[in-house]
């Protein structure tokens, strides 16, 4: 007899989302996490677009969706800017800890077991069985069960001490240092602010996403190899804003970000992983609360038939990998050239590529969904006077 059906690792986006599906079968599951407080520090600047809670039937409640966006502004190097601002909502800022709470609180009434300041100390099969070691209030104890699904985030051990290979390539992996600030002004609160250039931000940008009035969270995810910190970045640039500069700083966040690096097979005997676990986060800006959730319910599903089969070799799960890559891995691979196109630019690119192309094909670039129209009207009419934009086309649009 094993104490639980399933043990899922990490309660945050992915593994709440498990719980949530798992539960729908009545089984008797798991979900330990090792800090003190669901959601918190959050890791996170907090941004979910609608299309999320949509895809996972939610309702933006008024304790966590805390401020309504309708679009984004870009700011290209030379301080020029796009806006794209629609009418209605096209996402939300969370208070990410209540809405992780909020979660935890639905997966709980529908039979769910959470377990707080409980860690994954070490993991081993035997059987056809897992038996993990726990660790809380320094004491050890060890649980069995029949599916681990490990949803420990960017940091995950669980997967590894099972047998599957989850390293984090650094050159697919960004840096991320972050400020929520308050007492800040200058920006319009219904868009996300996002600030581009090689002096500001190498390899990634700057961000400000706005969380109430006068309250945003403003940040930097940069490439893990440059030269200088997130942080240092970071700051230089807030000194140079007026309306910012003066904010005061009431919570500071910092995290890795794994944005590309997607991994092969996601499943090992008894073993499934999900969100930043699994790598599954958007290679271009970086968002993964939503990809997680997703991951995080697909896995329970296949948990649910390998408990139905009674099934749990590695071979039994390879249809949860080919279903992620179906529903989601193949455009994210697609996202991931166009960031590699984008990481290539200089700011004068940027600078020219902001006056010259429009938005839905700067979108398109980003998305890896160019027709071949598209390129060709980039490459002979809109890049043709820019070399090496040129080439960069050429060489993105032959893939
Ligand atoms: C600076 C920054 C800004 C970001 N901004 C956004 C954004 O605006 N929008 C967006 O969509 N995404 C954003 N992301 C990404 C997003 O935060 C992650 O993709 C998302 O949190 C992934 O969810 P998850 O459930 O996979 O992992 P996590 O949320 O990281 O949860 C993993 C959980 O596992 C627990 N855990 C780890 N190891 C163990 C163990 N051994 N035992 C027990 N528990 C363990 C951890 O305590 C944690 O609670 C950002 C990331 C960073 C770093």
């Amino acid at each position: 007899m094993v104490d639980y059906d399933v043990i899922v690792v990490g309660a945050g986006p992915a593994g709440l989302c498990a719980a949530h599906e798992l539960m729908k079968e009545k089984l008797k599951i798991l979900v330990v996490d090792r800090k003190q407080e669901i959601g918190c520090p959050k890791r996170c600047a907090e941004g979910l677009s609608n299309r999320w809670f949509e895809k996972m039937n939610l309702t933006p409640k008024k304790e966590w969706a805390v401020q309504e966006i309708k679009g984004a502004q870009l700011y290209s190097p030379n301080g020029k800017s796009i806006k794209m601002k629609d009418d209605k909502a096209q996402g939300y800022v969370l208070e990410r800890k209540m809405f992780e709470k909020y979660l935890a609180i639905e997966a709980v009434k529908k039979g769910a077991k959470i377990l707080m300041k409980n860690q994954v100390m070490s993991a081993k099969r035997e059987n056809n069985e897992v038996e993990l070691t726990i660790e809380e209030n320094k004491e050890l104890k060890k649980l069995t069960c029949k599916m681990v699904i490990a949803c420990d985030g960017v940091d995950s051990l669980t997967a590894k001490m099972l047998g599957l290979n989850t390293k984090l390539d650094l050159r697919e992996t960004d840096s991320g240092y972050q400020y929520e600030m308050t007492g800040i002004s200058g920006y319009d609160e219904n868009l996300l602010h996002l600030f581009f250039g090689t002096d500001v931000a190498p390899r990634g940008y700057i961000w400000i996403f706005p969380k109430r009035k006068g309250t945003a969270n403003v940040g930097i995810g940069i490439g893990a190899y440059e030269k200088e910190t997130a942080k240092s970045y970071l700051d230089k640039w807030i000194a140079t804003q007026d309306g910012i500069k003066d904010g005061s700083i009431i919570e500071v966040n910092a995290g890795v970000i794994p944005v590309g690096g997607f991994i092969e097979k996601m499943q090992a005997d008894n073993l499934l992983v999900a969100g930043d676990a699994g790598h599954m986060v958007d290679p271009i800006h970086g968002g993964g609360i939503g990809i997680a959730m997703e991951g995080g319910r697909l896995a329970a599903k296949h948990a649910i038939k390998a408990l139905k089969s009674n099934k749990f070799l590695e071979k039994d799960l390879e249809e949860y990998t080919k279903e992620w890559y179906t529903l989601s891995g193949n455009d994210l691979k697609r996202r991931l050239k166009g960031r590699h196109f984008l990481e290539k630019l200089n700011n004068d690119d940027f600078n020219y590529l902001a006056e010259s192309i429009t938005i839905d094909e700067a979108l398109r670039i980003g998305n890896g969904t160019l027709t071949k129209k598209d390129k060709a009207v980039l490459i002979t009419k809109k890049l043709v006077t820019r070399p090496k934009l040129l080439k960069l086309m050429i060489d993105y649009a032959k893939d």
